[in-house]
């Protein structure tokens, strides 16, 4: 199983994934295109915050980053008049702290990530994309922002016209994706609810993975991570209109026309579930809002079912016209 993953809302499925699927048949390969040097330091966001999900260190209050977390070195930085629109709490500088050192030391992505998940004691394999910078620009209104610069500083309000992922073109997916991608016994591959326009494209915009997905011969699901036409949080419904589709489950599905063969999509949008079966998408209707782990672990499980029939041979329809 190949799970393409964002930040927070990707990191909720993944989670019921790691809890339904043996560590040996599952890899989630995590969206490195908002990953930034700042301070000095190597932080990515993505992977940090599937790592924080699957050990059960995030601080599920305020959504992202770690439980317990403590702001000192944000004051201490303020104080300083240092550059203050990121927020690193003090614990979470640690990870930025340990990976930057041993990035520079000449250790990839890749170990760097392997190495803190088995420390965390998570089992399943956590991935970048690759180990080549990737980094995503947004091209707004008011000229091209560098990804945290228009999310995090910009709290995404500039209209985005375009988006690009630079150094794409030369990134290749980091060895572990590679080798889950050249398996012949994928199962599934999963979309977790993430931002179709910022946590799953960088991953689709890396040479070659959309192909070699489609060549796994696995059936390919996503979750949408819309909601009645609302993302549950970020711009994931802002962008969609900005970049001239209407918020909602079908565009989703157009969006991963050529890729994702089955949407898995809430029940508040089972008004569209003719639609999209019109378009050759076969939808899969049920709760798809993540508060607990048996939340996670349930969509999660569903998931994989409705990826396990859309593989299998249809079944004999009987025919018309009997007794
Ligand atoms: P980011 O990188 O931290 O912004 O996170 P992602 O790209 O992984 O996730 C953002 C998306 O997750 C948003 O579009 C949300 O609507 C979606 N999302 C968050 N929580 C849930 C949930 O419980 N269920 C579903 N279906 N989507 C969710």
């Amino acid at each position: 199983m190949i799970a393409l993953c964002g930040g927070v809302g990707g990191a909720k499925l993944a989670f019921g994934l790691a809890r339904a699927v043996a560590p040996q048949d599952l890899t989630i390969v995590v969206n490195t295109g908002d990953d930034f040097e700042h301070l000095g330091l190597s932080v990515s966001p993505d992977i940090d915050t599937v790592l924080y999900t699957l050990s059960g260190l995030s601080d599920r209050e305020r959504g992202w980053g770690r439980t317990g977390e403590t702001w000192g070195f944000m004051s201490a930085l303020r104080q300083l008049g240092g550059e203050d629109w990121f927020n690193l709490g003090d614990r979470d500088l640690a990870m930025h702290v340990e990976r930057s050192w041993r990035l520079r030391a000449g250790e990839s992505l890749s170990q760097v990530t392997a190495r803190t998940a088995r420390t965390l004691g998570i089992g399943t394999a956590i991935v970048p994309m690759s180990d080549a910078p990737v980094r995503t620009v947004v091209e707004t209104a008011q000229g091209p922002l560098s990804f945290q610069r228009y999310f995090v500083e910009a709290r995404a309000e500039p209209r985005a016209r375009a988006i690009r992922f630079e150094g794409a073109e030369a990134a290749r997916p980091s060895p572990a994706f590679a080798a889950a991608l050249d398996r012949r016994d994928v199962a599934a591959v999963v979309v977790c609810p993430s931002n179709p326009y910022l946590s799953v494209d960088p991953i689709l915009a890396v040479p070659g993975v959309r192909d070699r997905l489609a060549a796994l011969g696995a059936p390919v699901v996503a979750v949408s991570p819309i909601i009645a036409g609302q993302a549950l949080k970020g711009p994931a419904a802002k962008l969609m209109a900005e970049l001239g589709a209407e918020p909602g489950v079908l565009a989703v599905a157009r969006h991963y026309r050529g890729l994702a063969t089955g949407l898995v999509i809430d029940q508040a949008d089972a008004g569209d579930a003719a639609a999209l079966r019109a378009m050759g998408v076969t939808p899969h209707v049920t709760g798809t809002i993540m508060h607990s782990d048996e939340d996670r672990t349930r969509l999660a499980q569903e998931t994989l079912r409705f990826a396990a029939d859309l593989s299998a041979p249809p079944r004999a329809v009987a025919a018309h016209g009997g007794p």
